[in-house]
């Protein structure tokens, strides 16, 4: 079979995993099979004995048969529960070990597949994987056995007649070949097209308002005809492929008794075969039939099992870039150091210039650094870096003097408390976002962290309060609100190091005094940093550090980059313009702030 050569080890892995079943599975197909086969040998004696007027042996026979029946069946079943549900175990398996490996993945492994991609091959690849080593395996055992048996036994008992009857079978095998080396290749085009569809679907469902603000239904439904008829003909095309395929495999069977009659008749008339033997090569003929039909099924779901691992293992082998190194001890004192950093995405094209040049800085333990900077200067990939987000070159990140990227990520991530700058909730209740990081902290704690975020007064709005749930089946909170509750998150967790980007993007002046101030008491002895378009947060700040195009361009306390008159300087200008512009007109300052960042917006 057209098997590429590396996916059967993965599946020999799993398959070793469950070792026995399949042993004591593959044992009672061999026990069924082997009591199936004697029934030929029975029949010819019933025959003979018949022809022979013996009626008394003829119903002993039966009596046998009866009883091979009921225990072929018994031991058929036992079979087919073993390794159906071995297939199973072996679905469930990979299903976690590919779960757990989509939570390494490295990030630039999600922008080359697409999640609907990575459904589909957590699904549908799949249960491909299990038809395979389930029906897929007890078939190609079975007929094996069946031929392995059946064969030599009627070249045995007349090679002639033997060879005459069987004479389809090479063709058959190599008709089967090739019909197996196109269904692989349809299979896997129609998988990847059922992704692409899968994937089209899931972008809608997200960009929904999207899409109908920008009135491109029509055009999303065109787009998504043409990817459905893709997928259609693909799948056409591999019915008619089977089509051809099961009716070829039935022809055979007919071939050989219609031979059997032919050759075998003639053989009875001339004395060289008994009525008996001629059942019993009747009977084996039939035997085969089942088998070979089942092959050309069996055929194809090697086929696609095989190509539905092929595409697991395309994430199995993905190495994460962003490994554990080997200190596990966690950063206490919250020290980060940063030497020469410079670092380019992994996509962006060689003339860019890179998004961060040359950082060298030192936040301190207990110190609080204000981040501030143009949108897009590299603020957020800063702080992505120093959470080893991102792939960052080693020697060039220190907490608590050890390089981050010879600390075991959770040693690492363990040391920080982070609230992103896209606030991500989950459809869970709104508590339980926030207790994300810490599962089990108490509802006064909880509490403490909303009232702490500024977010205690929205949930007074809401019928369940800290209990409402977030998400489809529950309140979709406004880009603010999610920016708090990610917050309340970061404050949940104490841990020595606390990062905020841009948490108060979204707030009116009352609410952000209100952060400040317990923001003030939250950094207290823990290095915070905090990355802001609003330069009210400067007066936390023990220092501000102020990037511009991936370059840390000024640093210094307020007064003394006031006293600079750079960036900085003039940043802090335009701000304070602003706010007496919206002092004299309120309207003005919403129609501002919900269009851009305040006072960088250049
Ligand atoms: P803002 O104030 O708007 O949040 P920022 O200072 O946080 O901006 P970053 O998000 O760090 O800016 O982005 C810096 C630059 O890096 C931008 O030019 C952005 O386009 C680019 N960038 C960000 N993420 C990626 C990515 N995943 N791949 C390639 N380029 C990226
Ligand atoms: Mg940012």
């Amino acid at each position: 079979m057209a098997a590429p050569s590396n996916e059967p080890r993965r599946i020999r892995h799993y398959f070793a995993r469950h070792a026995g079943a399949f042993t004591a599975g593959l044992f009672l197909l061999i026990v069924t099979q082997a009591l199936s086969l004697s029934v030929p040998r029975l029949l010819k004696g019933a025959t003979d004995a018949l022809v022979a007027m013996d009626l008394a042996r003829t119903k002993e026979t039966a009596g046998y048969l009866m009883l091979i029946a009921v225990l072929a069946a018994l031991a058929r079943i036992g079979s087919r529960i073993f390794i159906f549900n071995s297939g199973r175990e072996v679905e469930l398996d990979v299903r976690n070990d590919l779960f757990a490996k989509l939570e390494s993945l490295p990030p630039s492994f999600y922008r080359k597949m697409p999640s609907g991609q990575l459904m589909s091959r957590a699904v549908n690849d799949l249960t491909q994987v299990r038809l395979l080593l389930g029906p897929g395996l007890l078939n190609l055992t079975n007929t094996a056995l069946v031929y392995a048996v059946v064969v030599p036994l009627l070249f045995m008992k007349d090679a002639e007649l033997a060879a005459l009857t069987l004479m389809a079978l090479p063709g058959l095998v190599i008709s089967g070949q090739i019909f197996a080396r196109r269904m692989y290749r349809y299979n896997r085009d129609a998988q990847e097209k059922l992704g692409e569809l899968q994937n089209k679907v899931q972008e809608n469902l997200g960009g929904i308002m999207t899409v109908r603000a920008y009135r491109r239904e029509a055009a999303e439904r065109a787009w998504f005809v043409r990817l459905n008829d893709a997928y259609v003909a693909v799948n056409l095309k591999l019915a008619k492929l089977r089509g051809v395929l099961f009716p070829l495999m039935g022809l055979f069977g007919a071939f050989g008794t219609i031979v059997l009659l032919y050759a075998g008749g003639a053989r009875i008339i001339d004395g060289r075969l008994t009525v008996g033997d001629f059942v019993e090569f009747n009977a084996y003929i039939a035997a085969l039939t089942w088998p070979t039909i089942a092959l050309g099924w069996m055929l194809s779901l090697w086929q696609r099992g095989l190509a539905s691992m092929d595409r697991i293992n395309e994430i199995f082998t993905v190495e994460p870039s962003i490994a554990d190194g080997p200190l596990s001890a966690r950063p206490g004192a919250g020290n980060i150091e940063i030497r020469g950093l410079t670092f380019r995405y992994p996509d962006s094209g060689p003339e860019t210039p890179p998004t961060l040049q040359d950082v060298t800085t030192e936040m301190r333990a207990g110190e609080t650094v204000v981040i501030v900077g143009r949108t897009g200067s590299g603020k957020s990939t800063l702080l992505k870096a120093i959470l080893r987000l991102l792939e960052v070159p080693p020697g060039t990140i220190f907490v608590d003097g050890r390089d981050i990227t010879e600390l075991e990520l959770d040693a690492l991530r363990g040391a920080i408390s982070y609230a992103p700058q896209d606030a991500f909730l989950f459809s869970r209740s709104i508590s339980e976002n926030i207790a994300f990081g810490r599962p089990e902290a108490s509802q006064a704690e909880i509490e403490g962290a909303t009232e702490s975020a500024g977010l205690a007064g929205d949930l007074s709005g809401f019928t369940d309060g800290l209990e409402t749930m977030v998400g489809e089946r529950g309140v979709t909170l406004s880009g603010g609100q999610r920016q708090r509750a990610a917050l309340a998150r970061a404050l949940l967790v104490s841990s020595p190091i606390l990062i905020l980007d841009d948490t108060l993007a979204a707030v009116d002046t009352e609410t952000e005094r209100h952060i400040l101030r317990a923001l003030a008491r939250h950094s207290q002895g823990r290095t915070t940093l905090l990355v802001t378009h609003r330069l009210a947060c400067a007066e936390l700040a023990d220092r501000i550090l102020v990037l511009d195009e991936g370059r840390i361009v000024e640093q210094g306390t307020e007064a003394e980059l006031l006293a600079l008159g750079g960036l900085y300087a003039e940043m802090h200008a335009r701000q304070q313009l602003q706010e007496s512009l919206e002092r004299e007109s309120p309207e003005a300052l919403n129609a501002e702030r919900g269009a851009e960042a305040v006072g960088v917006s250049s």
